[in-house]
């Protein structure tokens, strides 16, 4: 039966390729090597900050997020979730976020020293495993210092599952952060599980809502799942953003439901920094703020 020998086939090719696949070998190799060189990439200077703009209701961008990339010397720039899985694994989270933190507050108080970029907030991501670190809140102090960056723009972003870890070391933390000035927002939004009595003891300023339930606010049930979000960050008094805004749809949808900042395609690829100011968007400045 023809279907009968397709099945076969495709169940020897099945396990042809779990057991003696050399593209598969190469690939665990691959692994290894890449592994290997990530070790080296951030003393290299391989790693680069990428930036995607956030815009407020107007269109206007208020600020961006840095988003790492590794600039492999073969392989080109590699996205964040095919590295810092593996380096943190490798004992790398310290390093990895101490440059992340560094090259970012760089950043800003360069924006800083530009009318047309002054007012920009900067979103940081912190991951578990460095949040989890006892040397973060005496690093966060130490970036803002060297580089001279106003910690009131600085916004570092944690996921709830970073939060839910260790909820007490969490606050201690936060508590012990919010002294220097910074921002705290909840990253991903909906895809976590804490609970609204936690998250009234955080010193949170925005929530964040996740690509996903950006995704299904135009579908039937989603009215639902976005109004709640508002109530909630309202309730909370929290700023509401959306990231993986991808269509106008979405975004009127959001607005319309109380979000009043925005990050995603529709808005800009994330890029180089000098990139946010050559897309048609305007950053809004000291002089847009007073007026
Ligand atoms: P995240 O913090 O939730 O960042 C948003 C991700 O969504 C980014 O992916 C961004 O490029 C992508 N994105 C933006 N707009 C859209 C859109 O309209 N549609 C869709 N489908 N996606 C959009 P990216 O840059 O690959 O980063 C992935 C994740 O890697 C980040 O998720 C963050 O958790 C982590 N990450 C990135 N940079 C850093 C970093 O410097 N440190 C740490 N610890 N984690 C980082
Ligand atoms: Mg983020
Ligand atoms: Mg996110």
């Amino acid at each position: 039966h023809a279907d009968l020998a397709m099945y076969q086939a495709k169940a020897a090719g099945r396990n042809r390729l779990r057991f003696y696949d050399p593209e598969m070998q190469a690939s665990v190799d691959q692994r290894g090597t890449l592994e290997r060189e990530l070790r080296h990439a951030i003393g290299e200077g391989q790693l680069v900050l990428y930036y995607q703009s956030q815009v407020d209701t107007q269109g206007r961008v208020n600020g961006a997020e840095a988003l790492v990339r590794w600039r492999h010397p073969q392989r080109g720039l590699i996205p964040p979730a095919q590295f810092i899985g593996s380096a943190e694994s490798l004992g790398l989270a310290l390093p990895l976020g101490r440059w992340v933190l560094a090259s970012a507050c760089a950043q800003l108080a360069e924006w800083a020293r530009r009318p047309e970029s002054a007012g920009l907030n900067l979103a940081v991501n912190i991951s578990g495993a460095y949040f989890r670190r006892p040397e973060l809140v005496e690093d966060i102090s130490r970036a803002l210092d060297e580089s001279g960056a106003n910690p009131r723009r600085l916004r570092l972003e944690l996921a709830e599952a970073t939060l839910l870890d260790d909820p007490e070391d969490s606050l201690a933390k936060m508590i012990a952060l919010k002294e220097t000035g910074v921002g705290f927002t909840l990253d991903n939004f909906g895809s976590g599980y804490c609970s609204l009595s936690y998250l009234k003891r955080l010193p949170l300023d925005q929530l964040k809502i996740a690509p996903a339930f950006v995704r299904e606010v135009l579908e039937d049930s989603a009215d639902a799942t976005a109004d709640s979000f508002v109530a909630l960050a309202e309730s909370l008094g929290l700023a509401i953003m959306a990231e993986g805004v991808e269509t106008e749809a979405q975004r009127d949808y959001l607005a319309h439901h109380g979000c009043r900042t925005f990050q995603g395609f529709l808005f800009g690829l994330p890029g180089p920094a000098d990139a946010l100011f050559t897309a048609g968007a305007q950053a809004s400045s000291r002089r847009d703020d007073a007026a």
